[in-house]
């Protein structure tokens, strides 16, 4: 690995949304090629014309542009082992079929659907595996010659040897080694020569110079037949890793019954990219068993394929979300703002108290979807109280003569400014001889409606003291006797 220059690449297939299974390979190959100075290369493998979709494309390539994992070629930056669609790669694979064809390691095969089902039946029937029998590569000249006469429909399918092993070396798995009996001849190209995913990917993998392909373990049953065609055109195969299965908490394969999956849900859910790419990292590598916490940088630096685990890596929202929250506590208020800013309605944007309550929210912050729930109090007249706010202060025996006394004395307060605050209203609640616990409470919920909110004295900073009055008086004629 040391001697050569890392090429690696992001092969999406348009038919969807980046899903997070393919925004962590793009992630551990993105790490491998910023951590070796190696080059990161996005193609987009559409050979499937009915399954692929421009907005698919352009939807994958902002997610992952949100989440900063840029690419040094691609279909819109270009390089010099474009074109990077494969929609656009037509001559290329052409010119590796003729090869194959030269070379004896395709055949044609005439079989139709029905003729293939019938012999996977039989083939079932006898237990035995539903590999192709290989009917079509024993055919005579003139055999094929009548079929194509008859209009028939042809492919072409590629030799696999039909004893032995083939060996792939994969560096989270060890060698895993597929019998080429159960392999089976399979098809490269159809008749016209449009090419099948093995195929244009072995081609791509080969002329873009990619030296690790590093993907999901739902591709290593297709890598013995990549191998075996990187074999047959005489190229020097790259090294293979495939990364472990995501699953969720029931141990099955992640989907949209475990909740969101997607790159843009998870942004639309107000996380950020780098609490989303530090979790994705962890779902089947890690560092030393235990750090939790990474930045993107940090990552870029210790990020290693030998430190990938061949077991599934469990989904886990709730670990996602509190590692979000780490990165966003750890945000420069600035930062914040401006994330904000984006994610955040007119409304709350434009409210003259949005800048401050940021600074006094982000503490109690997971997610930027808490910003307006946790703060709306800061950001809006208060003009009604949760159920639950009003219950505890109803339970306060004490409400009326704590609210009546604090606004009094808040009254009096020149310096409002949260230590300050803090200092005297405690020291007002000793003078009252009740525990400021209490006191705090009762004005934390009075002048927020809320049960959950961010610090009280912040809060009342933020509001200021007419405001803060205010509210208390508002309250104070909710709150029956
Ligand atoms: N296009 C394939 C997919 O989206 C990826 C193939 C590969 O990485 O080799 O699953």
């Amino acid at each position: 690995m040391a001697d050569r220059t890392i090429r690696v690449r992001f092969a999406p297939s348009p038919s969807g949304h980046l899903h997070i299974g393919g925004a962590r390979t793009a992630l551990y190959n993105w790490l491998l090629a910023r951590g070796s100075g190696g080059s990161f290369v996005l193609r987009v493998e559409d050979t499937d014309k009915d399954r692929s979709t421009d907005e698919a494309i352009s939807e994958i390539c902002a997610s992952m542009r949100w989440l900063g994992l840029d690419w040094d070629e691609g279909p819109d930056v270009g390089g010099d082992h474009g074109p990077y669609q494969q929609s656009e790669r037509t001559d290329q694979y052409a010119t590796a079929l003729e090869k194959l064809k030269a070379d004896g390691h395709v055949y044609r095969c005439f079989c139709t659907p029905e003729e293939l089902e019938a012999e996977r039946e039989v083939a079932r029937q006898n237990k035995r595996a539903p590999v192709y029998s290989g009917k079509c590569s024993r055919i005579s000249e003139a055999e094929m010659q009548t079929m194509e006469g008859e209009g028939r429909q042809s492919s072409f399918r590629f030799r696999v040897p039909e004893v032995g092993v083939t060996v792939i070396p994969d560096a989270v798995r060890g060698r895993v080694e597929f019998r080429n009996e159960l392999i089976g001849d399979f098809i490269v190209a159809r008749g016209d020569g449009s090419p099948m995913f093995n195929f244009a990917n072995v081609v791509d993998d080969s002329a873009m110079k990619i030296t690790h392909v590093v993907r999901g373990e739902d591709h290593l049953s297709n890598t013995p037949r990549q191998l075996l065609m990187y074999l047959a055109l005489g190229e020097t195969p790259p090294e293979f890793a495939h990364l472990p299965m995501i699953v969720g908490a029931d141990k099955k394969p992640l989907s949209k019954r475990h909740g969101s999956t997607s790159v843009e849900e998870f942004r639309a859910k107000g996380y950020l990219a780098e609490g989303l790419l530090n979790y994705l990292a962890l779902l089947g590598w890690s560092l030393d068993g235990s750090t939790t916490e990474f930045t993107l940088d940090e990552l870029t630096k210790s990020f290693s394929l030998d430190r990938v685990g061949k077991n599934p890596a469990v989904f886990d929202m709730e670990k996602l979300e509190w590692l979000n929250g780490v990165h966003l506590r750890k945000l420069p208020v600035e930062t914040l703002t401006k994330e904000l800013r984006e994610f955040c309605s007119e409304s709350t944007t434009s409210s003259p108290r949005f800048e401050a309550a940021v600074e006094v929210v982000q503490e109690k912050m997971k997610l930027l979807s808490d910003f307006e729930r946790l703060g709306s109090y800061l950001l809006s007249d208060l003009e009604e109280f949760e159920d639950a706010a009003v219950e505890k202060l109803q339970g306060e025996e004490e409400f009326h003569s704590i609210l009546d006394s604090c606004s009094n004395f808040i009254e009096t307060i020149k310096d409002f400014t949260k230590d300050n605050l803090h200092e005297s209203i405690r020291a007002h609640a000793e003078s009252l001889e009740i525990k400021p616990r209490r006191v705090f409470q009762v004005l934390r919920i009075s002048i927020s409606g809320k049960t959950v909110t961010a610090g009280l004295f912040e809060s009342l900073e933020v509001l200021g003291k007419e405001e803060s009055l205010a509210r208390l008086q508002f309250a104070k004629k909710l709150i029956s006797n």
